[in-house]
């Protein structure tokens, strides 16, 4: 599974390349969770790997790819990029589309947006919860906004297969998997307290607050697990 070695300021760059290119492109955040889902669900493994930027979204990776390929490589959490893509957006006039949570969080994450960057033009939003006859409306909605960039917060992996069927269709030129950042924006779901964060253990902190994940999160142990196999056996 390739991950990108970029730092957050990296990832900004990229997105700008993105948006003078000439077609649309996804950014998707790569994390244990997520490359153990595209170990067994080709969908998801195609999807991340005609990715335009793979950001190093997890601790686990960061470690992987120190403990594999000896680099040294700092987090980009999805949920940072965005609103660092925002900003950049507001000073640019580029426009974007909030497609994914509820309608109130998706309503409020627009307003909220605009507040904290003047100038940021959100051309468009619309909740998550469309159903797949809408399909069609909502493509024709987001391109006739004029949006640049367009932040997906369906949650993983629907966002992913949503952009794998969907991106062709769109005339946007940046889509990011934004899974629930527009919770966090809103303040419906909090971030980890920053000793959790300095001490690389947000995972912990939302397991703590969402035990329903550990289910999910089963995924990071067998992740563990293999990145020590191939260190001990030296395959890459
Ligand atoms: N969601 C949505 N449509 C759906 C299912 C989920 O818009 O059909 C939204 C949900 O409201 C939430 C986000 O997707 O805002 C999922 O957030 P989660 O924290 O689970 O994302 P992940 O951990 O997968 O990045």
């Amino acid at each position: 599974m390739p991950v990108d070695c970029i730092d957050m300021a990296g990832a900004l760059d990229a997105v700008e390349s993105m948006i003078a290119g000439g077609r649309p492109q996804t950014v998707l955040a790569v994390n244990p969770e997520k490359i153990m889902k595209a170990q067994t669900d080709s969908l998801v493994r195609e999807s991340l790997r005609g990715a335009g930027l793979l950001i190093p979204d997890g601790i686990g990776v960061v470690v992987a790819v120190r403990l594999l390929l000896g680099r040294r490589l700092e987090r980009v959490p999805g949920s940072e990029l965005m609103p660092a893509i925002c900003a950049r957006a507001a000073g640019k006039a580029h426009a974007v589309f909030l497609y994914g949570a509820t309608p109130e969080v998706n309503e409020r994450a627009a307003q909220v947006l605009v507040e904290r960057y003047p100038g940021l033009r959100v051309a468009g939003h619309r909740h998550g919860y469309v159903g797949e006859a809408d399909m069609p409306a909502l493509v024709e909605e987001i391109n006739a906004s004029g949006a640049q960039i367009l932040f997906v917060a369906l949650g993983s992996p629907r966002q992913e297969l949503w952009m794998k069927q969907y991106l062709p269709q769109l005339d946007v030129r940046v889509c990011q998997g934004v899974g629930g950042t527009f919770d966090v924006l809103v303040g419906k779901v909090r971030r980890a307290p920053a000793a959790f964060r300095r001490l690389h253990l947000e995972w912990l902190y939302r397991l703590l607050a969402e035990p329903r994940r550990l289910l999910r999160q089963t995924a990071l142990p067998r992740f563990a697990w293999k990145v020590l196999v191939a260190r001990v056996t030296g395959r890459r």
